[in-house]
């Protein structure tokens, strides 16, 4: 993977587009809840001014309706946010695609958060002339923003076709270097680790990493369609029934990759006042309700992850959220903490997991985009990738 990166780029007196994602959590007053995001972007921002750069920042927030300014979903608490953070002053532009004096007085060194771009109709269609007139605005466009590199739109896309220079901002360009160590030259063992609650929403997933990895370990109510593929008992635990066969076909293509649980915590319903009771797969009940993984299937998969020279990991092995039902995912994050290996992480539930446990410092890379960081274990092509790709060897 060839992209150019803004770091590579003299931005001297030019001006800078870039596509960051401070799309941040707002509680029912419009007051940031999390600031990470908007912390995240500062970098690059902060570099492209330090260097002498006229800069336009902009980001989707929340859903509005294309074309309609609204103001739950305007950038401003954004702006607030980021100046505090910067020591400067950064006007929110709320008209921008056709430029107009704000641009003709955006001078070196200062910097302008231009609004919500989903409120631009044509935006999340990747329309060209809508992206073609933002190209117009800049003279090196970077993208900063993996979260959304697996969606082709005007902003993270489009434009980039267009603008006189396109590339990588250091977010985009840490995620990429990140995800390329882990999975196009792993040090081996290659291990990974999917759970999660279901098969369904990870089947690609799973077959694409099954095909990579030295060893594919599943957990949570994947692991259950798994168990089951294998002829062990579930009870009424959540299993998706029409999926065994797929994940009978893994099993049946990479024999001894796939570890199945040999004992779990299992519960009579789903709660996190539930007794709690350990058993062997052999022994569950047709009421009882698989909710993590048991000691002796744990004490195993510590040993692979033990020997692991790279581990990719997406999704808690059990309802973690429970404190009956954590020790599970507990046991492997920290065993991952503890390992030499080169780990990765991402999803929105696993990141709640690792922050739970205490062990975000001892992961090598979490990747904070969801969507964008399953596609990328999907090996798909993440279109905003493809684009600063191509741009890079025309
Ligand atoms: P991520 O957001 O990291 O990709 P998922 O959304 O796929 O992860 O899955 C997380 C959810 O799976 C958690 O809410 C967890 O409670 C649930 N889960 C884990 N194990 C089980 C299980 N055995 N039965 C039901 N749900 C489970
Ligand atoms: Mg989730």
């Amino acid at each position: 993977m060839k992209v150019l990166r803004l770091s590579e780029i003299d931005v001297r007196g030019k001006r800078v587009f870039i596509r960051a994602d401070l799309n941040v959590p707002q509680d029912d007053s419009g007051a940031i809840t999390d600031d990470t995001r908007i912390r995240a972007s500062v970098p690059a921002i902060r570099d492209c001014l330090a260097r002498g750069a006229a800069v336009m920042v902009t980001s989707h927030l929340g859903r509005p309706k294309e074309g309609e300014w609204s103001a739950a979903d305007s950038l401003a608490p954004v702006a607030r946010r980021l100046s505090e953070l910067l020591g400067a002053p950064v006007p929110l532009v709320k008209d921008w695609v056709d430029g107009g004096p704000w641009h003709a007085a955006l001078a070196p060194g200062q910097v302008v958060l231009l609004e919500n771009c989903r409120f631009n109709k044509g935006e999340k269609k990747d329309d060209e002339a809508l992206a073609r007139k933002m190209a117009q605005l800049c003279d090196v466009y970077c993208n900063d923003a993996f979260a959304t590199a697996h969606r082709a739109e005007a902003t993270t896309h489009g434009i980039a076709k267009h603008a006189p220079i396109a590339c990588a901002g250091p977010l985009l360009a840490g995620e990429l270097d990140a995800l390329g160590k882990a999975l196009a030259h792993p040090a081996r063992p290659l291990v990974a680790i999917v759970g999660g609650s279901k098969v369904s929403t990870k089947l690609t997933v799973l077959k694409t990493l099954a095909e990579k990895v030295d060893a594919l370990i599943v957990g949570g109510g994947i692991a259950n369609t798994f168990i089951l593929a294998a002829h062990g008992h579930v009870g009424k635990s959540l299993v998706e029934a029409d999926l065994v066969g797929e994940a009978q076909a893994i099993l049946d293509a990479w024999p001894g990759k796939v570890p199945i649980p040999v004992d779990v915590v299992c519960a009579k319903q789903f709660s996190a006042t539930a007794a709690p009771t350990q058993k062997a797969i052999e022994n569950l009940e047709p009421d009882d309700m698989i909710l993590d993984i048991g000691a002796t299937t744990v004490a195993a998969l510590k040993t692979v992850i033990a020997k692991a020279g790279t581990i990719v990991w997406n999704g808690p092995v059990g309802v973690f959220e429970f404190d009956a039902f954590a020790a599970g995912t507990r046991a492997l994050a920290e065993a991952i903490a503890a390992s030499h290996a080169f780990s990765i992480a991402g999803g929105g539930d696993t990141i709640a997991a690792i922050n739970k446990f205490g062990i975000a410092d001892r992961i090598s890379y979490i990747s904070t985009a969801g969507g964008a960081f399953l596609e990328f274990l999907e090996g798909k092509t993440l279109p905003a990738v493809a684009i600063l790709e191509a741009r890079a060897t025309a």
